[in-house]
Formats: structure tokens, C-alpha cells, sequence
């Protein structure tokens, strides 16, 4: 009886270990997505990275259950199978990466302040804006010790999508811009509309976003997508509640996430989210970083893969 019942249990084992390698060596890897991948659909395949993260912690030793109820199999809890490592350890710290993207606008103002009280750094990428009260919060931005992404000038998907030159030239508008007013001229892009968007295809044909971030990265720019959306931009003002629920539910598993927020006059939700968001992600460990050239990156467009 006891020979027949360790039989069956390691038949088991073995189903279950077969079937999570399987399917962790089919995953795709963020950059081996084709540019046809919205960033819509990009929530199915978060799905499959939050499932690589989990095996991966297993691995060091510190989160020692696997879901793998997709399979119907329930929990399995194997304490000592992967004893953790010195390595493993070390490398296990979690950063958050608070994006705002579209700024500088009425927001911008309570965003600081929040952040300031927080002790929290975050990246804004900013377009092209010149009133007085743009200008002081760049600065305000610059002072406060946050980091400056160029998210181009004009913002105008006709215009800046329309070639790699007319791109180029929104870039260095914003750059010019910026340089004159806080001295800073940033090397980090992120795409409106993200590095995979379609909308591009409209005025620059279908493989306009891969020529762009091609040449972009040759000119010495690094980009940055999202891995976690805050889904403020899903509605003109999205509910405070879904914006909270939605940070927690897509950063569930990863280490880095880059968070996906707006800084706009009518995301005043973002706003009085930002403050759950942050006790949130500092309940869960991370800490919280700005990007640059050599930071974590996260890309839905491969360089150059189209
Ligand atoms: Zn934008």
C-alpha cells in the first residue's frame, strides 16, 4: 500500500513539473512579440509573464507555491525542493518605475506634492508646452530630483508618424525646448501611443514604428513601453478604484514594473489614486527608482524586427 501510494504521488509530480516546463519554455519573451501586438492584447501575454515570475521566484527559494490552477491542479507547496541562494537573493529586489506621461498640465502641481511627501522619484514625459506655468513645473520636476522623458513635442500622431525625419524633428523640438528652460536634454523616449501602436501605420505605412525606433536607438535614444497600466487612459476619467485595482492586479508577480499613468487636466483620478498606489507598491516591497539610458526597460517593439 505505502509502495503504491509513493507511485502515484510521483507519477504526479512528474505530470505537473512536465507540464510546467512545457508550457514556461512556449512563453514569448516581451521583445518576441510581433509588431502586430497591440498594447491591448499585450494583457494576455502579462498573464503568461506573471506565471514565468512566479516559477522564477519558486526557483530562489523565497515564494515557495506555485499556482497552476489554470490547469485545474490547485496548489502545490514544495518547500525544500529549491533550498534559495546567496545570488538569487541579492537579486531579488523589486523597483517601481512611476511613469506620467503628457504632461505638463493642472495635474502636475498635486502629483509633486504627492510624490514629495512620499519621498517617491518619478519619470514624466512631457511634450511640448510653454506657458509660464509649464515652464515652473518642469522645473519643479528638475528640482525635485524626478527625471524628464521626451514624449515628443507636438504629440500629433499624423505629424510625427508621417517619417523617421518628421519624428526626429518633434524630438529635437522638445529637446531644444527643454534644454533652454531646465538644461536638461533627456536620451529617454517613450512612443505616443506606445512602440507598437497602429495608428502610426496611417500616415507612415505599416512598418514606420520599427524605421523610427531603429533609428532613434542608433541616435543614442533608449524607449521605454509599460509593463504595469494604471488603464487611466480607458476612460476620459477613469474611476479611482479601477485605476488602484489595476496597479495591483498588473504588477501581481513582477520585480520591475514600469507603471503607466497620465499627467493630464482631466486624469484628476490618477491623482487621488496616486497616493493608494504608492502605499500599495511600498506595502509589496518595491522600491521605487526614475528611469534612464541603462535603466530596466520594457518594449513591445523588438528594434528593428520589422
Ligand atoms: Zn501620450
Amino acid at each position: 500500500m505505502k509502495y503504491l501510494f509513493l507511485a502515484i504521488r510521483t507519477t504526479i509530480c512528474c505530470i505537473i513539473w512536465a507540464v510546467v516546463i512545457l508550457q514556461t519554455d512556449s512563453l514569448p519573451l516581451p521583445n518576441q512579440l510581433g509588431p502586430n501586438h497591440s498594447a491591448d492584447n499585450l494583457n494576455n501575454h502579462e498573464d503568461n509573464l506573471v506565471l514565468s515570475a512566479r516559477v522564477s521566484e519558486h526557483e530562489s527559494g523565497r515564494d515557495f507555491s506555485l499556482n497552476l490552477s489554470r490547469w485545474g491542479v490547485g496548489k502545490l507547496v514544495s518547500a525544500s525542493l529549491f533550498p534559495p541562494s546567496a545570488a538569487t537573493i541579492s537579486s531579488s529586489n523589486k523597483i517601481a518605475y512611476l511613469t506620467f506621461d503628457d504632461g505638463p498640465s493642472k495635474s502636475t502641481s498635486r502629483i509633486l506634492d504627492i510624490l514629495e511627501e512620499n519621498g517617491v522619484k518619478a519619470t514624466f514625459f512631457v511634450t511640448g508646452k510653454t506657458s509660464d506655468y509649464s515652464k515652473q513645473m518642469l522645473h519643479q520636476i528638475v528640482d525635485q530630483g524626478h527625471t524628464l522623458g521626451n514624449h515628443t513635442y507636438s504629440h500629433d500622431y499624423n505629424r510625427i508618424y508621417a517619417s523617421v525625419g518628421a519624428f526626429k524633428a518633434d524630438v529635437d523640438r522638445l529637446n531644444r525646448l527643454l534644454e533652454e528652460t531646465v538644461g536638461v536634454k533627456p536620451n529617454i523616449l517613450r512612443y505616443p501611443g506606445g512602440s507598437n501602436n497602429h495608428l502610426s501605420w496611417r500616415s507612415g505605412g505599416r512598418h514606420i514604428m520599427s524605421s523610427i525606433t531603429r533609428e532613434m536607438s542608433a541616435l543614442g535614444y533608449q524607449y521605454f513601453d509599460w509593463n504595469v497600466s494604471s488603464t487611466d487612459a480607458a476612460a476620459v476619467t477613469q474611476s479611482k478604484d479601477a485605476i488602484v485595482e489595476s496597479v495591483k492586479g498588473n504588477s501581481s508577480g513582477k520585480k520591475q514594473i514600469i507603471v503607466l499613468m497620465h499627467d493630464m487636466d482631466v486624469k484628476t483620478t490618477t491623482v487621488e489614486a496616486l497616493p493608494e498606489i504608492i502605499a500599495y507598491l511600498k506595502q509589496e516591497r518595491y522600491q521605487f527608482d526614475v528611469l534612464g539610458k541603462d535603466s530596466f526597460t520594457f518594449q513591445f517593439l523588438r528594434q528593428g524586427s520589422s
